[in-house]
């Protein structure tokens, strides 16, 4: 039976960690911390109070996650937020505007002038981009995501940022407003930097395949390949559960049961060389092998032996660990991947005191706008338990992110403040919090800005030239969740082929 050791274990590692389990290989964990999920942790207070660490829901953009769900028999634990909570705003000249989900409320709504929603009319006649559209990135491009498979390897070639895409396809007031907004709310990034093709890349397709954003949506969006089990973004339910997004590593975790260690930092991994066992791959002398060891910080933990070890950490912490000299030759600039710093807020307060109805999802913010918040989520209007009672509300607000990293770094009562004369403002806010929870990431979420493909490429390399080492995680294939589960499910089924199918798997 081969063994296979993961390095990390956020819900990448440990998504993974269980299929591999269920396709019956022996499978070991190990995370640097006391505590699984990585960026998803949910903290519960004795008075009924929830507050999400990171993320505060998950998007069912396949039936492979509904199949994990249900493989870990959670369907009863799992909300879907009810439809008054489906509204989302976006602030407009200081004010709250619902996004408008229909023809007569896009004709009819503030968020865009009459001239920006003409230019919609005008969009499926507007240019594909040109060369000048186009910013060069010094690399071979490699998407190497399962679900962006669609858009698999192309030639090193130029990229154009989702900034420059909208505004050449539909208008300035587009990007300074809804894509601004947008950008801050799932990157916390800057539209000028982000890279349509790897951020947005469902954009990049509808271009390509129907030449427009407006009749690629009409004529169904973005072809799916055959077999696909996608779901449309449009169609996609988000959802948590009961006790939080905490339930989901938690479940996997006793799934997995002493297959994963805590406490156990992983400092180095070592190849063995073995040419009596080994084969010799690509002539290259260094590479008679087929097992790796893992050694860890803590000295007093015996190194351990695998076949096949799979790096699940974050971007930025390859830097830390001793890889063979050729691989860390290649990987190690995967660590340069910009993360800029998030704060994230949760703020309980009395029904009372907020006059808004919090009749949404929450509120995205743009740029121009100038508050010192990207945004708020209702939580307690998503999902019930977030607050003790009727009587109470959980808001929770993200600060810093590629707009303004420096908001990230002041103190929490700072932090507070301008988040209470945000709120003030924006939803009529009085009264103090009688329940506060701040996180602060430092190195928050990975920006696939232009010039990503060179870190994609690099990953491709390192696997390819080092047989049984393979990278996962959300600085490689989608920064959501839902994102990375999915693309758990395509890495253990081509480990599973390297280690079962065909001899001529590169990988074996
Ligand atoms: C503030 C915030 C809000 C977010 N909101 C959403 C949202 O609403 N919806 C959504 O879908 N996504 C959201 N995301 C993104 C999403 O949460 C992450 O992209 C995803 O959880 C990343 O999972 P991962 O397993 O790839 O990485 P991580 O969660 O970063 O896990 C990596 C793990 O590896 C461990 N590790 C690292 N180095 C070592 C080592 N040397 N030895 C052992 N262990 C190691 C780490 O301790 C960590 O546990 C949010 C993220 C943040 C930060």
């Amino acid at each position: 039976m081969a063994h296979i050791g993961i390095i990390g274990a956020g819900i990448s590692g440990l998504t993974l960690a269980l299929l591999l389990t269920e396709k019956g290989h022996s499978v070991r964990v190990f995370e640097a911390s006391d505590l699984p999920g990585g960026a998803i942790k949910t903290t519960r207070n004795r008075d009924g109070w929830l507050a999400e660490w990171g993320p505060n829901t998950i998007i069912e953009s396949s039936g492979r996650i509904k199949r994990l769900v249900s493989m870990l028999d959670l369907e009863k634990r799992r909300y879907y937020p009810d439809s008054a909570a489906k509204k989302r705003y976006i602030i407009r000249d200081g004010k709250m505007v619902a996004v408008p989900v229909s023809l007569m409320e896009l004709v009819r709504t503030p968020l865009l002038s009459r001239s920006a929603k003409f230019s919609i009319l005008r969009e499926p006649f507007r240019r594909r981009a040109k060369n000048h559209d186009l910013h060069t990135t010094d690399a071979p491009e490699t998407i190497s995501s399962g679900t962006d498979s669609s858009l698999s390897r192309k030639p090193g070639r130029s990229e154009e940022s989702l900034a420059g895409f909208v505004r050449r396809r539909l208008g300035e007031e587009f990007l300074k407003w809804p894509i601004d907004a947008l950008a801050g709310g799932i990157y916390a990034g800057d539209p000028e930097r982000l890279s349509l093709r790897h951020a947005f890349p469902r954009l990049a397709l509808l271009e390509e395949q129907h030449g427009s954003l407006i009749l690629g949506q009409i004529k169904g969006g973005v072809r799916r390949p055959p077999g696909s089990d996608e779901i449309p973004r449009n169609k996609a339910e988000i959802f948590s559960f009961d006790d939080g997004l905490q339930v989901l590593p938690d479940t996997i975790c006793s799934r997995l049961g002493d297959s994963l260690s805590f406490s156990s930092r992983v400092a180095g991994i070592d190849m063995i060389t073995d040419p009596e066992q080994g084969r010799k791959i690509n002539n290259d002398d260094a590479c008679y092998t087929r097992r790796w060891r893992i050694h860890f910080v803590n000295r007093q933990e015996p190194s351990q032996e695998f076949d096949k070890i799979v790096y699940a950490g974050t971007a930025y912490g390859i830097k830390s660990i001793t890889l063979p000299e050729k691989l860390s030759d290649v990987v190690a600039p995967v660590a340069d991947i910009p993360h800029p710093p998030v704060v994230s807020l949760t703020l309980g307060f009395r029904r009372q005191d907020v006059a808004h109805p919090l009749d949404g999802f929450g509120m995205l913010i743009p740029g121009v706008e100038k508050f010192p918040i990207l945004g708020t989520l209702f939580t307690s209007t998503l999902f019930p338990n977030r607050a003790p009672d009727d009587e109470h509300v959980t808001l929770t607000t993200y600060l810093g992110g590629s707009r303004q990293p420096e908001i990230a770094e002041k103190s929490e009562d700072e932090q507070i403040k301008l988040v209470i004369a945000s709120l003030h403002k924006l939803l009529g806010l009085h009264g103090e919090p009688l329940f506060r929870h701040r996180i602060l990431w430092s190195r928050a979420i990975p920006q696939y800005e232009l010039g990503h493909g060179r870190f994609l490429s690099l990953m491709d390399r390192a696997e390819h030239d080092h047989p049984g080492f393979y990278m996962a995680g959300n600085y490689r294939t989608g920064i959501s969740v839902g994102d990375t589960i999915n693309a758990a499910f395509d890495l253990a089924d081509r480990i599973d082929r390297d280690l079962n199918g065909p001899a001529s798997g590169a990988n074996r």
